[in-house]
């Protein structure tokens, strides 16, 4: 079985490894079909995820076929096409008792502290494993694990009608994250990006405005567009940069929730007044927590449309030079998405 390895940060690998066994606890063998590059990924691989451990094989965006089933299997069976659950947790800590499974003290993250998906085959236990919507492209099911991450931003920011929600960044992540903010049908929805070509799709993907910080006073701007000047009541961190706290802490209106998203361990300057001045909650976002079943109910009802989001699709063996294209931060870059079956490196594959 080839498998995509960082070995240590900067140290991208393809290497042959054996292929896995299921066994009592992972209960299910799943042919990966497909896997995504998310920001956490790029950020394994050049070192600045504080949370991975290395030598690693990443990826938590896997998609597949059950190809083999053990007796204690009952969820799924040979030849569903599935989703894999990225998160493993302890069931007894505290974090497990409040059922917040995403941040368990004993956390353990396919593709960060375990192996994940970049890989022929992975096992995992049948309860981790989800059912793909009929239809579904599995480039795009990928898709899939990026909105549950939105989900769970959202159940965190607890978005109101009357809330005028700033959703800073529209990568990939930001992208999703409108998707979901619109289904809470805020008062406003407000964009931020440095690339205008991501701002005019955010545009005429639901957002009300769309503010880029390079050309404009982000602070002055988000006054003049929030009603009465009061800022931002929900400001979601999508771009996830050093700097980004603090100036969302500045620009969220009083009695606000700022949501952060990002693994930076970089310091950034904040203060105190700026947060007890206004009562701010301050809101880590992480992971997501068992959203699958939620998000997958929402693309079989249509609410949530996965189609034609991905910006490239490229054979995992060609890894290397994905994640350098990754690096270049060319605005043509929405999602990556690597599959295992030496699909040619295609650009935009909707779209020929
Ligand atoms: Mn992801
Ligand atoms: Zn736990």
């Amino acid at each position: 079985m080839k498998a995509v390895r960082i070995m240590e940060p900067e140290n991208l690998r393809i290497v042959e490894e054996e292929k896995p066994h299921i066994d009592e606890k992972n209960n299910v063998l799943v042919q990966v079909k497909a896997s995504g590059l998310c920001g956490s990924d790029a950020g394994i691989y050049h070192g600045t995820n504080a949370a991975a451990t290395y030598p690693r094989i990443i990826g938590h965006e896997i998609v597949g076929e059950v190809v083999e089933c053990g007796p204690t299997a009952k969820k799924v069976k040979v030849g569903d096409r599935v989703i894999i659950d990225q998160v493993t947790n302890c069931g007894h800590c505290y974090a497990c008792r409040h059922g917040r499974p995403n941040v368990c003290q004993n956390l353990q993250v396919r593709g960060v502290h375990i192996d994940g998906g970049y890989r022929e085959f992975i096992a995992v236990p049948d309860e981790h494993c989800y059912i793909l919507p009929e239809g579904l492209r599995y480039v795009d099911a990928v898709l899939i694990e990026p909105t549950t991450i939105a989900v769970q931003a959202c159940s965190r920011a607890e978005i109101k009608e009357d809330d005028e929600v700033l959703i800073n960044g529209q990568g990939a992540l930001g992208a999703r994250m409108l998707s979901i903010v619109k289904l809470y049908h805020p008062k406003k929805i407000i964009v931020s990006d440095i690339f205008d070509e991501k701002l005019q799709e955010a545009l005429e993907n639901g957002a009300d405005i769309a503010i880029n910080p390079m050309k404009e006073n982000f602070a002055e701007k988000l006054k003049e567009v929030t009603t009465d000047g009061y800022g931002p009541t929900v400001s979601i961190d999508c771009a996830c940069t050093k700097d980004s706290l603090g100036t969302l802490i500045g620009v969220t209106g009083n009695a606000g929730r700022v949501i952060t998203m990002g693994f930076t361990t970089s310091p950034t300057e904040v203060t105190n007044f700026g947060i007890t001045s206004k009562e701010l909650d301050i809101r880590g976002s992480r992971l997501q927590n068992r959203k699958f079943q939620e998000v997958i109910d929402l693309v079989k009802e249509g609410k949530v449309d996965l189609d034609h989001k991905i910006s490239h699709v490229c054979d995992f063996r060609e890894a290397q030079s994905a994640f350098d294209f990754n690096d270049t931060h060319d605005p043509s870059i929405r999602k990556i998405v690597f599959t295992m079956e030496g699909e040619p490196y295609k650009v935009r594959p909707d779209k020929d």
